[in-house]
């Protein structure tokens, strides 16, 4: 069969991308959960929050019943708190500094009990804040992805009439179209950016595109500070030769086409080959078998110890029945009638470590060649660097520079999240829209 849609009836595929993580199903659950924490003192769970969410704190107050302090307590530091709860690869920040990790015992199910009041509050919608008065200044944010809407937040809480601009048809930036569906639905997704909207002073206009749209000069002068929530771009390329052949496509691009359009429209393969180990890979992979793909081989030019995914998503990847090929390293796509054929593969083995610390893949000079039909390239993505010089931003191939503030070369204009650092969790981009806002805010009293 080759690459084609609808493989699986719309009720397999409805089951396939529902919800992976089953919320609390009493309060009960939610309370006895709750009663395991041991509110340690100088809380490791906390320190490796990257917006410093009082773990212990919003435990208690569940714990106590106080469910709308709860999700008052998770907000104040992180505005996507329902989403990161959902995202957020836990095993490595909170959860992986539980303390029950000492023990040995399962450490508390801090983002399940995340997800137990900010779901609450997202549906129920609570108003859990009031801005303060308008203290006369406008600021244009460009972007309403997590960094965009925490910032929006921040800067509306205090009384600043803000502006976002969105390429997008809808808010959320990576949440809303870059992550697997079945670990944050569609649904919650927009009713989270509502909720980080009703707060007020906090105003959309979708489908505006910096460079194409809109213009950095114009909102300069129209507002009295800008922030650049961009994201991180374009998919890095493989660089080697097939890649225009009909059945390969960047996993970006596959996983937006799955959260923008009825799933039985999505086309795949019947052996699908996906090139990388991060997560974006481990969603294009898990989603190509979700959809009814019957082979999906993951490609890693190093091993399984070096992999950049979490041992979570790895797992994840396997029990969907994932295969996986270490130490491979694509070296030609080959193809008949212009559709992809086969996929070459260098055989690597692993030298010295690299400046990441990770030992680094060296070619064997032998190689391997499978019978693929679709190729999903997942190699990373490269910032937006002609958007960036267009705009006479000061960037490191095409990652923005900011100074302590936040502010970058450009008077007024800040940036921060993925567009800064090339792309990290949802969590830091939400953390870093935080401390531009602290910086605009200082930059406006100026
Ligand atoms: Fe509770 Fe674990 Fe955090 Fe201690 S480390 S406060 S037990 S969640």
């Amino acid at each position: 069969m080759p690459i084609q849609n609808n493989r699986l009836p719309e009720s397999e595929l409805e089951k396939n991308f529902s919800d992976i993580h089953p919320p609390f199903e009493h309060a009960e659950g939610a309370a006895i959960e709750a009663n395991r924490c041991l509110n340690c003192y100088d809380a490791p769970c906390t320190k490796l929050c990257p917006t410093s969410i009082n773990v212990p704190l919003f435990i208690k107050q569940i714990a106590s019943g106080n469910i709308k302090g709860s999700a008052h307590t998770i907000f104040s530091s992180n505005i996507m708190g329902g989403g990161c709860s959902k995202v957020c690869p836990v095993e490595k920040l909170c959860e992986g500094a539980c303390v029950f990790n000492l023990l040995e015992e399962t450490p508390i199910s801090i983002a399940k009990l995340q997800r137990y009041s900010t779901e609450q509050a997202i549906h129920e919608k609570w108003k859990l804040f009031t801005r303060k008065p308008s203290n006369g200044k406008k600021v244009a944010i460009v972007g309403a992805g997590p960094a965009g809407l925490a910032c929006a937040h921040s800067l509306s809480l205090e009384g600043t009439e803000v502006t976002i601009f969105e390429k997008e048809a809808k808010g959320g930036g990576l949440m809303t179209y870059g992550v697997a569906a079945y670990k944050v639905t569609p649904t919650f997704c927009k009713e989270e950016v509502d909720y980080i909207l009703s707060l007020g002073g906090i105003s959309v206009q979708y489908e505006k595109q910096l460079g194409k749209d809109i213009q950095l000069a114009d909102l300069q002068k129209n507002f009295d500070a800008v922030f650049l929530g961009i994201g991180v771009g374009v998919a890095r390329s493989l660089e080697i030769p097939g890649e225009n052949l009909e059945g390969v496509m960047d996993a970006i691009s596959f996983i937006y086409n799955l959260r923008t359009r009825n799933y039985s429209q999505i086309s795949v393969g019947d052996k699908v080959a996906v090139i990388g180990m991060g997560m974006t890979a481990i969603d294009a992979a898990t989603q190509s078998k979700r959809l009814g793909a019957k082979e999906v081989t993951m490609i890693y030019r190093r091993t399984e110890h070096e992999k950049p995914c979490t041992e979570e998503e790895l797992d994840l990847a396997k029990l969907d029945g994932c295969s996986f090929l270490w130490l491979s390293n694509p070296k030609e796509i080959l193809g008949e009638n212009g559709k992809v054929k086969n996929l070459v593969c260098s055989k690597m083995k692993l030298g010295e470590p690299d400046a990441s610390g990770r030992r680094s893949p060296v070619d064997t000079g032998e190689t391997f060649t499978i019978e693929v039909d679709m190729v999903i390239k997942a190699a990373g993505q490269i910032p937006f660097e002609g958007l960036v010089n267009n705009s006479k931003l000061d960037n490191k191939v095409g990652k923005i520079k900011i100074d302590n503030s936040g502010m970058t070369n450009l008077k007024g204009v800040f940036s921060g999240g993925d567009a800064v650092n090339g792309g990290k969790e949802v969590v830091d981009a939400v953390q870093a829209g935080k401390d531009a806002a602290k910086g605009i805010l200082a930059y406006l009293k100026k």
